[in-house]
């Protein structure tokens, strides 16, 4: 049986591949693994290999699992799932970053809900790049007014852009996709230059979201393998 070191190692080595190929320093990647609907035993798994970013989908899940898990204070967690407004409480007091932040109502309550004793909340705004109406995630045209809105709230700290762009098996839509988000990065940039990151890649599509310039990467199955619905 492969073991999850195994397989997280085999995704560091992957983000490497992906990286030399495009002439990128993989340390310029930072790999988040995506531990939703895994047990805390495989988190830990990871943990014991030296692997201190995780990131969860489901509110309620994610925040049993960050308090079971409170004694290791270094690991950073992540939310990175669909934001209802009544959960905002939750992931403001503790979660590190938030990736899913796609509209002003939602950045404001994390912005008021965010413990003063913390560190401001580290966002990403979540972009509907393909506008897929099943979709989370703001649209391009709303994108200069969120990032304003974040910029000037004190409990958050805005560092770049998210997605999850429509599945595809073909590694040059896939890159078309992200590249489409790289831009809308290189924009903002010119208004924000303190961003410094763009989080697209999951298992499937890693390789092209390296090559269009991705510098966080979330891997579930990889690492953890397949999920249970
Ligand atoms: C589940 C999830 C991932 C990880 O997906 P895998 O295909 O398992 O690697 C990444 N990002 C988001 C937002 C997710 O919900």
């Amino acid at each position: 049986m492969v073991t999850i070191a195994e397989r997280l190692d085999a995704a560091y080595d992957r983000i490497a591949q992906a990286a030399k190929k495009c002439g990128r320093d993989y340390k310029d990647i930072n790999l988040i693994a995506v531990s939703k609907k895994k047990p805390l035993e495989d988190i830990l798994a990871a943990f014991a290999h030296g692997h201190r970013e995780f990131a969860e989908s489901y509110v309620q899940e994610g925040v049993e699992k960050v308090l079971q898990l409170k004694e290791h204070k270094n690991i950073v967690w992540h939310f990175i799932g669909p934001i209802q407004s009544n959960k905002t409480k939750l992931i403001a007091e503790n979660f590190t970053w938030v990736q899913s932040v796609d509209r002003e109502k939602i950045a404001k309550r994390l912005n008021e809900q965010r413990p003063n004793n913390l560190k401001p909340l580290q966002v990403l705004i979540q972009v509907n790049i393909d506008n897929d109406e099943n979709k989370s995630g703001c649209s391009v045209e709303e994108l200069p007014k969120l990032a304003e809105f974040i910029h000037n709230c004190r409990q958050l700290e805005l560092r770049g852009l998210m997605a999850i762009p429509a599945q595809s098996m073909s590694f040059d839509t896939q890159l078309q996709s992200f590249a489409q988000l790289r831009a809308c990065f290189d924009k903002l940039k010119t208004q924000y230059p303190q961003l410094d990151t763009l989080s697209m890649g999951m298992s499937a599509d890693v390789d092209a979201a390296i090559a269009a310039g991705s510098t966080m990467v979330r891997v579930g199955t990889a690492i953890f393998g397949e999920r249970q619905q």
